[in-house]
């Protein structure tokens, strides 16, 4: 189905009703401000303070849905984007819902190299990328289509292989597997159709990416608060490179400040020891609920 005009100005977004991703989904779009509930029974979900509707879906249908412009946005794996071959454009990496389609066989093989599997049967519920992997490896394999259960088809000799979605390893280690090679690194996407919207629609999808980012954005950041000697601030300065100005409140205790900044959480355990050592004391690290930058 195409849409040829679009005057409305109601988003339409698409997002799985239940699985793996149902609930970051969720988590971010009331994270952002998004207002709405029991959606569980419904198949779409209005909300309240945004003029934004939820479509609720299968993972599969969503990049078909999002192409054809039934619903404008869409939150889904890059796994089904790509399988899908779905002509829309990726807007944001949302970083969640991680994991890799991978080749693997029984522990006990023979395989060196992807050439190894020429000839060899694979199951895989992504023939597409499965393919198009081989392919550009130039070797011809023969592909079995599962859509569930692909791990336990080397078990029951209906495949030498499989192509599946991997994210701890822990079921493909149940199955006596071994994971090979990856054919693709995968994370939730948010993807928009390719097809012309209103100039509302536009602008509200601007907004709700500026959003997106300042939820990604303070995801990664922590705020930090510590005391210190007003004589050791430039060496502490010198400790976290990340940070321009902080903050500096003189303390009721002569000579002491407090020193308020935030950093990127990867920084934190590696920042504290120097700081300690340099004279800081009393460190806190606070998460952030949103920042716009
Ligand atoms: P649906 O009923 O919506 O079709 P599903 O069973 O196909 O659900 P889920 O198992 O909920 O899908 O997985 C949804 C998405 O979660 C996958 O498409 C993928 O992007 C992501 N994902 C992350 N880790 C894994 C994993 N270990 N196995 C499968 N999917 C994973
Ligand atoms: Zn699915």
């Amino acid at each position: 189905m195409n849409r040829s005009k679009d005057s409305s100005t109601s988003l339409r977004i698409a997002i799985q009703k239940s699985g793996r991703l149902t609930e970051k989904t969720t988590d971010l779009l009331h994270g952002i401000g998004i207002d709405f509930d029991n959606y569980k029974r419904n198949l779409m979900v209005k909300t309240r303070n945004f003029d934004v509707e939820l479509l609720l879906l299968r993972d599969d249908d969503i990049p078909e849905y999002v192409q054809d412009g039934i619903c404008d946005l869409g939150f889904v794996g890059a796994n089904e984007v790509f399988e899908k071959d779905a002509d829309v454009t990726v807007l944001r990496g949302l970083n969640y819902g991680n994991c890799r389609l991978s080749i693997a066989a029984p522990k006990k093989n023979s395989i060196q190299n992807v050439s190894d599997f020429e000839g060899k049967t694979i199951a895989t519920s992504y023939p597409f990328l499965t393919k198009k992997y081989f392919n550009r490896h130039g070797i011809k394999v023969n592909l079995v289509e599962i859509s569930g259960a692909v791990e336990i088809t080397p078990q029951l000799e209906v495949a030498d292989a499989i192509s599946d979605l991997v994210s701890t390893g822990g079921t493909l280690q149940a199955n006596g597997l071994e994971e090979l090679f990856t054919v693709l690194e995968s994370e939730t996407k948010l993807i928009q159709t390719n097809l012309e919207l209103s100039p509302g629609k536009q602008k509200l999808i601007e907004k709700f990416l500026v959003r997106i980012d300042g939820y990604q954005q303070a995801a990664k950041s922590r705020y930090m608060m510590m005391n210190a000697p007003e004589d050791k601030i430039s060496a502490i300065k010198e400790i976290i490179p990340s940070m321009k100005s902080p903050t500096i409140v003189p303390l009721a205790e002569s000579d002491m400040v407090a020193i308020h900044t935030v950093i990127p959480y990867t920084q934190f355990w590696n920042v504290m020891e120097d700081l300690k050592e340099a004279g800081a004391s009393d460190i806190v690290m606070l998460p952030i609920e949103s920042m716009i930058i």
